[in-house]
């Protein structure tokens, strides 16, 4: 049950993370990527978590360009090489898709009674976004640029939380130290909202386990909340020759998993790919055995589970 990663501290919880509407057995909680940053629209999931994209939105920044969000670097859109984006990000002060976003997570959570797990909700980075509409409402304000941004964000969450009964995740990208000024993000006034933290630890690589490890003791310290890993194993269109090994998906679990947080997310295109992952973390008996010293059985456990499942 969904209510069970409030037990903070507990017991490590285990989940999926897909671009597919599908479970997969062996973990404590599935998500489907509902509305990913393309910003096509899936099918609302009654039994997984629902995760939605916010101002990363392709599809509504191609429709309506003007909403795009805007610095002295550039427009927030792929090819800018200034910020190295992976899709499109809308101005978060655009009011009829703020209030369109708002009554779409709404009616998800209200639909499916499913968690909501909350994505790209915040300012593009830094030096965004100085469109005319949030010039004006920044000067209006009185405040300070990077107070100003802060509030517009912690806002946006506010009125998130007050449309969602069921529990609200929200993802944080892996910038423990520069997130207020970039992102707008107020750690200590989100921590009012949110039920859980979400650290995006996407990479195709985890070859040096030593810097996630890092990154997952900073959040942990930070978030007086449940706070999850999240792990990338396999992403669409990926070359197989690309994604991370099996050896490395296992030793970084560990390592972040021995800070404290409350549980791992992995993210995958397919089902099939997952068990894939599955499958070989199983075959890795010999090193399995080694990281019984490393300080989280909890992993191995979850992988011990997934012997009876994945034969
Ligand atoms: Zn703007």
């Amino acid at each position: 049950m969904y209510f069970a990663i409030l037990d903070w501290g507990e017991m490590m919880k285990f989940g999926s993370y897909l671009y597919e509407a599908k479970k997969v057995e062996g973990f404590d909680f599935d998500m489907f990527r509902l509305k990913p940053e393309t910003g096509r629209l899936g099918i609302p999931q009654t039994d997984m978590w629902n995760n939605i994209a916010c101002f990363g939105d392709n599809v509504t920044a191609r429709a309506h360009p003007d909403w795009v969000s805007e610095s002295k670097l550039g427009l927030a859109v792929r090819g800018n090489n200034n910020y190295l984006l992976h899709w499109d990000i809308l101005c978060p002060t655009v009011s009829e898709f703020r209030e369109y976003i708002l009554n779409y997570i709404e009616e998800t959570a209200e639909q499916t009674k499913q968690p909501i797990f909350l994505n790209s909700w915040h300012f593009a980075d830094h030096g965004h976004c100085t469109c005319k509409r949030c010039t004006k409402l920044w000067k209006e304000s009185g405040l300070e640029w990077l107070e100003w941004r802060k509030k517009i964000i912690t806002e946006f969450v506010r009125d998130v939380r007050d449309r969602v009964k069921t529990q609200l995740i929200v993802a944080v990208l892996p910038d423990p130290a520069n997130a207020d000024n970039r992102f707008g993000m107020d750690y200590e006034a989100l921590s009012q909202y949110a039920d859980a933290f979400n650290i995006v630890l996407f990479s195709q690589n985890y070859a040096t386990a030593w810097y996630w490890e890092m990154l997952a003791r900073a959040f942990r310290r930070i978030f007086k909340k449940p706070v999850y890993a999240n792990f990338y194993v396999w992403g669409p269109g990926d070359d197989p020759r690309k994604i991370p090994t099996v050896d490395q998906l296992l030793k970084v679990s560990v390592r972040a998993g021995r800070t404290g947080i409350d549980g791992i997310i992995y993210l995958s295109d397919t089902v099939d790919h997952m068990i894939d992952f599955q499958k070989a973390a199983v075959d890795r008996v010999e090193l399995r055995d080694e990281l019984k010293t490393w300080g989280c059985q909890p992993v191995l456990d979850l992988v011990t589970r997934w012997e009876k499942i994945v034969k």
